[in-house]
């Protein structure tokens, strides 16, 4: 039985940073527990390989949520990384921390360290900005930060547009200013995705105190008079114990951090029951709170053959972008496929926007995994809101832990967020119809001409409409009685065990959620150094 100073488990987003963090000084033995494989896979590396990592059946999790009664039944996909990087090694690599404003409503709700003023400097400490160093941004962090090398011509045509129905043009939404129209920064090095374990593992694993185990589901967190003490892990189909005598560490995301709880006897004693698993400690809150951007997209035929589309055209066209990558690692294979966008508002006189926009140069339905829409030129954009009141939870399937755990979004089940769809998609369309994109537009294919009343847009929305994947909530931090971990992350009413993920996050942030869950980790990494001198 292997002993560490620390155990992480998940090398997620999170995980990676701290494996980094905890493992820097030397002084800590670190282990690192991934239930993926390593992350050597091409289409990990390569942007453009984000449309095939959705339909990866190895480094995606692939989990789908229970038939959704406010979706007409229909199971909403929600992709997960399951390899080293997690999300970070599978999400569209946008960079973008939210508005000051989330942290200031977290800070409000209780948690005062966790201010903008307060987390800024670990935005800033773990980035490296391409641009250079300012008040906002710094360089001397390990993840890349890079405008993007692919910048395709109908993405110019979109800003125009936008510009067009009345938003300003923004050139860094992580500015003082996150409202406009522009194109996203990524979190790319030299054209490849820089992942979480690109930038904080993979330079760091000659480290002597970093081990990390790959292919290592954890099945549960032993405790013995509530203190967190060993976990049970099956690696490569063998069980074992690895004890940790310092802490150990949840980062298994917003779907399996809480379900990982459940399966070690923490949650609510009712859902625990009914699997027959001994409670050993309750906390209502495991599970619940669970939030995420609900999306929905405006897809019209487009009479321009730079897109990516399976067509003769756009293969002769798409073959000359292969040669610019292999040449100048530039071009299309260098997209993260939603490289323009903006944050707007719904209605001019709100304080801040209020729904995001990603444009993609293709007719996309179904994640991309829809290959019959390639067969149209076209043009997608996605409207998503940014702060939705609807709540959903993670519950258990059962007690296996292979079992992929119980996910109900309850997506829309707030009147305020179905309105707040319905101008999405009016908004979206109006930005379409701008020129221009207006002079190369052909037929709109989703929603359709037929769909036009708000009562028609709303069915629509029921019929199509996913989240951005972009979970959050679920082991949420404060002191109410549905929080799961304090302020430095520490479970309540337990020694030894901290959750540090995206599911901490009392309040789902006005944006993409990779970078802030890299944030989140980096500071918990801090004040587990601080614990122990
Ligand atoms: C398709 C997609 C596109 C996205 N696009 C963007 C984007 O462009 N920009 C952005 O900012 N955000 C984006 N996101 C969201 C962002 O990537 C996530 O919010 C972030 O990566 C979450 O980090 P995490 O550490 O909480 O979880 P994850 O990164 O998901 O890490 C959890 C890790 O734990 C592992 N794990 C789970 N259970 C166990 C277990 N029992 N034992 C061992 N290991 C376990 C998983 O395999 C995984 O590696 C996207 C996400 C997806 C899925």
């Amino acid at each position: 039985m292997a002993t560490y100073d620390f155990i992480i488990i998940g090398g997620g987003s999170a995980g990676c940073v701290l494996a980094d963090k905890l493992s820097a000084c030397g002084r800590y033995q670190v282990c690192l527990l991934e239930a993926g494989p390593r992350d050597k896979h091409w289409s990990i590396h390569l942007p453009l390989g984000v449309i095939e990592l959705m339909k990866s059946k190895t480094l995606n999790w692939q989990f789908n949520s229970s038939p959704e009664s406010t979706q007409n039944n229909r199971q909403i996909f929600n992709p997960r990384g399951k390899t080293l990087g997690g999300s970070s090694s599978i999400n569209a690599m946008l960079y973008i921390r939210g508005q000051k404003e989330d942290y200031d409503h977290w800070a409000q709700l209780g948690n005062d360290q966790w201010s903008f003023d307060k987390v800024l400097p670990y935005f800033k400490a773990t980035q490296h900005q391409e641009r250079g160093e300012s008040e906002l941004h710094g360089v001397n962090g390990a993840l890349n930060v890079a405008d993007s090398r692919s910048k395709i011509p109908v993405g110019d045509d979109f800003i125009s547009a936008a510009q067009q129905a009345g938003y300003p043009y923004n050139e860094d939404f992580n500015g003082f200013q996150q409202e406009g129209i522009g194109y996203y920064q990524v979190t790319q090095k030299k054209g490849q995705r820089h992942s979480a374990a690109a930038a904080f593992l993979t330079p760091n694993l000659s480290r002597a105190n970093l081990t990390v185990i790959t292919d290592a589901l954890v099945q549960k967190i032993i405790l013995e008079n509530k203190k967190a003490t060993a976990v049970t892990v099956k690696v490569q189909g063998k069980l074992q114990q690895l004890t940790a005598s310092k802490e150990i560490i949840l980062s298994a995301g917003a779907f399996n951090s809480p379900q990982l709880l459940m399966l070690s006897g923490i949650g609510p004693q009712e859902e625990l029951t009914q699997h027959n698993i001994n409670l050993i400690h309750e906390l209502k809150g495991v599970g619940q709170n669970l939030q995420d951007h609900v999306d929905v997209m405006v897809v019209n035929h487009h009479h321009r053959s730079d897109l990516l589309a399976y067509r003769p055209k756009a293969a002769w066209w798409f073959i000359k972008q292969v040669w610019q990558y292999i040449s100048k690692r530039r071009g299309i294979l260098t997209s993260s496929v939603a490289e323009a966008g903006g944050f707007i508002k719904s209605d001019p006189r709100l304080a801040r926007p209020d729904l995001q926009l990603h444009f993609i140069p293709a007719a996309m339905d179904d994640h991309g995994r829809n290959n019959k829409m390639l067969l149209n030129y076209g043009i997608s954009l996605h409207t998503c809101m940014l702060r939705p009141k609807s709540r959903g939870f993670v519950a258990l399937n059962g007690r296996n832990p292979n079992l992929h755990p119980k996910i109900q979004l309850n997506m829309l089940s707030h009147p305020e967020d179905q309105q707040l769809m319905i101008k999405a998609v009016k908004i979206a369309r109006n930005i379409l119809a701008q020129s221009p994109l207006a002079e190369n537009n052909g037929a709109e294919i989703l929603p359709g001409k037929n769909c036009q009343t708000d009562d028609e847009i709303l069915d629509f929305i029921k019929n199509k409409a996913n989240t951005i994947y972009h979970p959050v909530g679920t082991c949420k931090m404060g002191n109410d009685e549905w929080a799961v971990v304090d302020q430095t992350l520490k479970v309540h009413g337990l020694e030894n065990l901290r959750v540090v993920d995206a599911s901490i996050m009392p309040t789902l942030i006005s944006g993409n959620t990779n970078a802030p869950t890299m944030m989140i980790a980096a500071k918990a990494a801090d004040d587990i150094l601080a614990c122990y001198g």
